[in-house]
């Protein structure tokens, strides 16, 4: 036992020590990556069913390092977190999402709502800072805060704080859209959202990807798109793929589709590329 035990560390630790260099690699290099210039944000459209237009964009950060190429932010916003590095790029995205919008408005896209995503860690013991990141952004840009809108993930309702909800109310204040992401991955439960202003759930791609397929699917599908409008909040149905996938959603009465059937996610110009070619059909 004591050997085939030993064979197995040796055949294992060689590949833990890889993993390990590339993320004592992606952790040394995140910290300069601000400066160098490395992030760029990719936009993807996201499509009004009712009024048949893009009216709204989920900014989406990508980070071209230097010899490892795109790194996915799967792998480096879990370690921006770790490493509080996750305040300044948050930061950064905030600033040139508003850039953005101010620069998309100069070509003629008028009425464009743009996501910024904001990880729990953000919020936490920092809520005034991060509304003060938003207005200055948005003051910065000249922009209307109602085209700014974030998206936080779930799990922050776990920590369903006085503080948390302050911070809520403050960016609604503000005229701030905020938005749940990845609804029905965790610990979902349409209680605890009746306190929050929130004005749009994203149901999360997995609700999605087996719906047609399944009628059990689509009955879950079709009894949250119900209940959140009861609410009086809108749906996003993500990760949407295929034609059958909309023809469904739309039967539901979703009210924003975002996917790879429409655009994955492009860079700021490709965006306004992809708009007018859509305006024009
Ligand atoms: P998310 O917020 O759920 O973003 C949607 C992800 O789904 C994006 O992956 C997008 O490219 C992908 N996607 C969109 N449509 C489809 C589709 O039809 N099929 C499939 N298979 N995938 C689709 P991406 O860009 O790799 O981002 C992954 C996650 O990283 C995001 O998930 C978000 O949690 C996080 N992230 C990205 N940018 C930021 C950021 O600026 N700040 C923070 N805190 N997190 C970010
Ligand atoms: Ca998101
Ligand atoms: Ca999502
Ligand atoms: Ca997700």
């Amino acid at each position: 036992v004591a050997k085939k035990e030993k064979n197995k560390i040796v055949r294992y630790i060689p590949e833990m020590d890889q993993s390990r260099t590339r993320e004592a690699i992606l952790e040394k290099d995140l910290k300069i990556a601000l400066e160098k210039g490395e992030f760029e944000l990719h936009y993807q459209p996201i499509y009004d069913i009712h009024n048949e237009v893009i009216n709204h964009a989920e900014a989406l950060l990508r980070w071209e390092h230097p010899y490892l190429g795109r790194i996915s932010p799967l792998d480096f916003i879990p370690i921006a977190e770790k490493t509080k590095l996750i305040i300044p790029i948050t930061d950064w995205v905030i600033g040139a999402a508003c850039q953005t919008v101010r620069r998309w408005e100069k070509m003629g896209i008028m009425d464009m709502t743009v996501s910024i995503n904001v990880s729990l860690l953000s919020f936490e013991n920092r809520g005034t800072e991060l509304v003060e990141s938003v207005v200055s952004g948005i003051r910065a840009a000249g922009i209307k805060p109602t085209s700014i809108k974030l998206e936080i993930t779930e799990s922050i309702l776990i920590r369903d704080t006085d503080e948390l909800r302050k911070v809520f109310y403050d960016l609604k204040g503000i005229g701030v859209k905020l938005a749940l992401d990845d609804f029905g991955t965790g610990y979902s439960s349409f209680g605890c959202m009746k306190d929050l202003p929130l004005d749009i759930i994203k149901l999360d791609r997995s609700l999605i990807s087996n719906m047609v397929m399944d009628e059990r699917e689509q009955m879950i599908a079709e009894s949250m798109i119900t209940i959140i409008h009861g609410l009086g909040i809108q749906v996003v149905a993500e990760g949407v793929e295929t034609a059958e996938q909309l023809t469904f959603l739309k039967d539901f009465g979703c009210d924003f589709i975002q996917g790879y059937l429409f655009s994955r996610p492009l860079s700021a110009d490709d965006f306004a590329k992809y708009y007018f070619s859509m305006s024009k059909m």
